[in-house]
């Protein structure tokens, strides 16, 4: 029988890169991702790499069209970074 799926943080780290915007280490249950990202990137971007860790069965073209559909969604609802002061 498979093991019941629970959850456990992602550990997140900024980090810039020239080439990604972000990336993902589902051994190490891990992302890294870039600040210089807008807010509707960054939702994009963190949920495909998320999808990466969680769901690393689903292709490339799944955890795509999933960061897409959920940063569309969360930006629709008004999702923003908080402006730090
Ligand atoms: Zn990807």
């Amino acid at each position: 029988m498979a093991r019941k799926k629970r959850f456990r943080k992602i550990k997140i780290a900024w980090k810039r890169s020239e080439t990604v915007w972000g990336m993902a280490y589902p051994d190490e249950h891990r992302i890294e991702l870039d600040d210089r990202m807008t807010d509707v990137t960054l939702i994009e971007v963190a949920s495909h790499e998320v999808a990466h860790v969680v769901l690393p069965v689903l292709d490339e073209e799944a955890v795509e069209l999933l960061g897409r559909h959920i940063a569309d969604v969360l930006t629709r609802l008004g999702f923003r970074r908080a402006v730090e002061e």
